[in-house]
């Protein structure tokens, strides 16, 4: 069924949007703050609008934030009119603004989009969506042409919980990957050569085996209990001392003195030298690194 979408907001995403439901069949408004965007999107063969006054009933909005729909929707009468906002922003800004279009007479579906620019339309692509159900179902078919349409429920402020979520896990995984592969460089280890072990462990940590931590944690969250057995936390922060040890520095300057002194040998029924004072050591050191 042909459905006419207004797209607002002709960004690397918005732009990408367009030109799927272009793609798709579907007839295409679109509108920018900044014109001359929409050229290619005009040669296959939509409508350019000169203001947002122009919209159809339909409206897919792809800007930086809220505050763009409030600078380019303000003096739009919203009567009757269903808007679709994929921008990014907080699910507490999201609530306030179901309430400032629902004011204005239209209603609000909220989405947070899981994939970039060259993703949007391909398979696996998919879009978190929060607010009236019965809304976003009316629309599922004609969202289809830019992601799978996954509803998570009628707060607005949902669909950016488990966006800013997976976007928490995306950063903090790429991150710890660049320290890893960062730490195993300054000893020679080239990063390809490390690859298929960090492939292993976040493969691991999100499988089923007995490395899957995402599905243990899970467990012990919704118990509320936390026995730490198989793994205690004074284990793990002496494991994680040495790392922060590593990164900021120790093991040079470790390895540096070690140059210059000798070995000492050890002394018959003797400490080892590396005792509780090691550790405590190399936990002082992580604190003030
Ligand atoms: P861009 O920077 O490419 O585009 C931003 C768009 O917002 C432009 O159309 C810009 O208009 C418009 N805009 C910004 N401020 C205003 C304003 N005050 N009033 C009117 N229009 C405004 O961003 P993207 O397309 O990459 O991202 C769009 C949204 O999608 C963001 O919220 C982003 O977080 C989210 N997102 C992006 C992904 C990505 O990989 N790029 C992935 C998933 C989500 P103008 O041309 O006039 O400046």
């Amino acid at each position: 069924m042909t459905t006419h979408v207004t797209v607002i907001g002709l960004g690397a995403m918005g732009s990408t949007m367009a030109e799927m439901f272009l793609k798709a069949g579907h007839q295409v408004t679109v509108w920018n703050r900044t014109p001359g965007k929409a050229g290619a999107l005009v040669a296959l063969g939509a409508h350019e609008a000169s203001s947002p006054a122009e919209a159809g009933e339909l409206l897919v909005i792809s800007q930086l934030d809220y505050q763009a729909m409030y600078d380019s929707l303000g003096d739009v009468d919203l009567q009757g009119k269903v808007l679709f906002n994929l921008s990014s922003d907080a699910p507490s800004i999201l609530r306030e603004a179901s309430d400032w279009v629902a004011a204005r007479g239209g209603v609000l579906v909220t989405g947070g989009i899981m994939v970039p620019p060259p993703g949007i339309g391909q398979p696996g692509a998919y879009t978190f969506y929060s607010g009236p159900s019965e809304v976003v179902t009316r629309h599922t078919e004609t969202l289809k042409a830019i992601s799978d349409v996954t509803y998570v429920g009628a707060d607005p402020g949902l669909a950016m919980v488990f966006y800013q979520s997976q976007l928490f896990m995306f950063w903090s995984g790429l991150t710890a990957y660049m320290y890893a592969s960062a730490l195993a460089e300054s000893a020679g280890v080239a990063p390809s050569q490390l690859l298929p072990f960090a492939q292993e462990t976040f493969g691991g940590i999100a499988g089923e085996g007995p490395m899957g931590f995402l599905k243990y944690l899970t467990a012990e969250f919704e118990e509320r209990s936390y026995p730490g057995e198989a793994n205690s936390l004074h284990m793990q922060a002496v494991g994680m001392g040495h790392v922060v040890h590593v990164q900021g520095g120790g093991d040079r300057r470790h390895a540096a003195r070690r140059a210059e002194e000798p070995v000492r040998p050890r002394r018959r029924g003797g400490s080892r030298g590396r005792g509780p004072g090691h550790h405590h050591r190399v936990h002082q050191e992580a604190l003030t690194t």
